[in-house]
């Protein structure tokens, strides 16, 4: 078989040189070949090693009518989740279509507070208004996540019935094949994919106070107030554009941040005081029981970081959160790391669950007792990769 040697050269910003060789035996001759490839000026402008684009340049010809548009965010909607779909929903009212934000459940009270939250639908409450605003849609937006079954049960069945086509702008691992997609998973949230999306578009100076705000927000929020590993320079510098347009920074943390009930403080009480290490593994985790939860009046968002404090100990590397969900019938898991260790493998392989690589979730059937049994009948398998996943 004939060897085939590629070359590529940059020959400039906007374009890349594809020369292949080959040596042709039989005629005794160099075949060299050439394509040139240039970029679209999107690429440019987001590219990245993990970007895939798929379908945007047919559906900006199909967002050159005014469309109504439903924006879909995941279950247990977050700060990403929520600033995601409400500053994409400001930015498309801005280029004259008619948007409607529409989440499965109930979000924290910590969230209230982002501009145009009062006029987003809840498919569990509102659910004729959603099923209605769904149906008269041209096209559905799927926000902050990467499958449909994370809106949960009723709401995933009514998107497969869906009858036009979905895009997605998500940074998860494995997204669904939609018709149009944006999805990379080396940014730090979906918010600052949004900002992304209308840089693409050339729209940055529609960028006002409500879409910086709703976007400084998730971008916040998903980077654990930029510090995460997947806070970027550009992260910084987009985060810096949006305080010119009209982010309080000051205002938005306060909001998100000193935001607390007597209540809430109480249960993290409680929960650091279920905290069980495992200096071997470099594993702590946290429970809370139902009882505990009722105890202090839980609300919605109530443990939403608890899981951070277990990893906040020095020399530990993973940390989970086992919480009791009566109303699911579940315990749901919050996972997170420090370095190499992928608690999103590990929620794929063992919790029905996934996310990123420092930070997933998952569920479990059982109680509260099982699930610390199985939990730590597995650290002994991963004790090598645990003890090397990060070096301080
Ligand atoms: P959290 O622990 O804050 O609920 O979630 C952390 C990350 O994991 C988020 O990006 C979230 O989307 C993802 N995640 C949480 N729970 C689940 C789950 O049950 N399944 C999957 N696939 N991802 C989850
Ligand atoms: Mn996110």
């Amino acid at each position: 078989m004939a060897k085939i040697h590629l070359l590529l050269l940059k020959t400039s910003e906007q374009s890349l040189v594809i020369r292949g060789f080959m040596f042709n035996d039989s005629k005794n001759q160099l075949v060299i070949k050439e394509n040139k490839i240039n970029f679209t000026k999107y690429y440019k402008i987001v590219s990245s090693r993990t970007m895939i684009l798929k379908g945007f340049d047919e559906l900006n010809t199909f967002l050159s009518k005014s469309r109504n548009i439903v924006i879909v965010g995941h279950r247990n909607p977050d700060g990403d989740a929520m600033g995601s779909t409400l500053g994409l929903k400001h930015y498309f009212s801005k280029k004259g279509h008619s948007t409607t934000v529409v989440v499965p459940n109930e979000y924290p009270d910590f969230l209230h507070w982002l501009p145009g939250s009062e006029s987003t639908y809840r498919f569990d409450w509102q659910n004729t208004q959603s099923q209605k605003a769904i149906k008269n849609s041209d096209i559905i937006f799927l926000l902050d996540f990467n499958a449909l079954h994370r809106v949960g049960h009723d709401m995933q069945k009514t998107l497969e019935n869906y009858s036009n086509e979905f895009a997605m702008i998500d940074h998860h691992q494995q997204p669904d094949n939609v018709k149009y997609m944006y999805s990379d998973v080396e940014i730090c949230s979906t918010c600052q994919m949004v900002y992304q999306f209308i840089e693409m578009n050339n729209d940055l100076d529609l960028i006002d106070e409500d879409i910086a705000t709703c976007l400084y927000t998730g971008i916040m929020t998903d980077t654990g107030s930029f510090r995460f590993r997947s806070t970027t320079s550009k992260t910084h510098r987009i985060i810096a554009d949006l305080i010119d347009r009209g982010a309080q920074n000051d205002k938005i943390h306060n909001n998100v941040y000193d935001a607390n009930s007597y209540g809430r403080l109480l249960l993290l009480g409680q929960a650091l005081s279920n905290l069980q290490i495992f200096p071997e593994y470099k594993t702590a985790f946290i429970t809370l029981t139902e009882a505990e939860k009722k105890k202090f009046d839980f609300q919605k968002g109530d443990t939403e970081g608890v899981v951070n404090y277990a990893l906040s100990l020095k020399e530990i590397v993973f940390a989970a959160i086992f919480i009791e969900d009566v109303e699911q019938n579940i315990i749901k898991i919050s996972f997170r790391s420090k370095g190499k260790f992928s608690v999103n493998q590990f929620a794929r392989n063992h919790f029905n669950g996934g996310g990123h690589d420092n930070a997933a979730g998952g569920r479990f059937e059982g109680s509260i007792e099982e699930i610390i049994e199985t939990f730590k009948a597995l650290l002994p398998k991963y004790k090598n990769e645990l003890n090397s996943s990060y070096e301080a």
